[in-house]
């Protein structure tokens, strides 16, 4: 059984991340979407709401689960037997972490990173930014699912 795993903040998740995790899930027999749940950033959603966001946008998706974690990530891949971290890349600039990140990781633990580019349609695509337009009122609804839509929505609202 292969199993991987596609971690993030996803806050909130955005098409660009879907993309990911939809072409990891043809390339595994399992993918687990872990959602970090550290307190450290400034985050928009709770993570219980982002967890039920993407469980929302990766119903249709047989092989894939979404869970919650903290502390390191190889410990998370030890306990559920994942063998590999999908990660997309969108330009060269993610490169220089992801890369430091996965020989990190590989020094840590038994666990191979594999980089997935992101679709060219996908390349601007960055929760932060999304957050940051819907924030000025820009239109959104393109990027990211319809139900987290609603919610950026909605959240925004109440904030303002
Ligand atoms: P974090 O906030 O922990 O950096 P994110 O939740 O923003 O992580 O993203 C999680 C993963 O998804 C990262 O590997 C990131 O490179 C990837 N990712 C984010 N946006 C895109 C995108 N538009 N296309 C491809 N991969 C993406």
């Amino acid at each position: 059984m292969r199993r991987a795993v596609c971690p993030g903040s996803f806050d909130p998740v955005t098409n660009g991340h879907i993309d990911i995790v939809q072409r990891a899930a043809r390339m595994f027999d399992e993918v687990v979407v872990a959602v970090g749940v550290n307190t450290s950033k400034n985050r928009l959603f709770t993570p219980e709401e982002r967890i039920a966001m993407l469980e929302d946008a990766c119903a249709g998706f047989a092989n894939v689960s979404v869970a919650g974690f903290s502390g390191l990530l190889t410990d998370f891949c030890a306990q559920n037997g994942i063998q590999a971290i999908v990660k997309g890349l969108r330009a060269v600039s993610d490169f220089d972490y992801e890369l430091q990140m996965a020989q990190m990781n590989a020094s840590l633990a038994d666990v191979e990173t594999v980089f997935v580019p992101t679709s060219p349609e996908y390349s601007f695509l960055a929760s932060s930014l999304v957050k940051e337009v819907a924030m000025f009122g820009g239109d959104v609804s393109a990027l990211v699912p319809p139900n987290v839509h609603r919610q950026l929505t909605e959240r925004l609202a109440q904030r303002s």
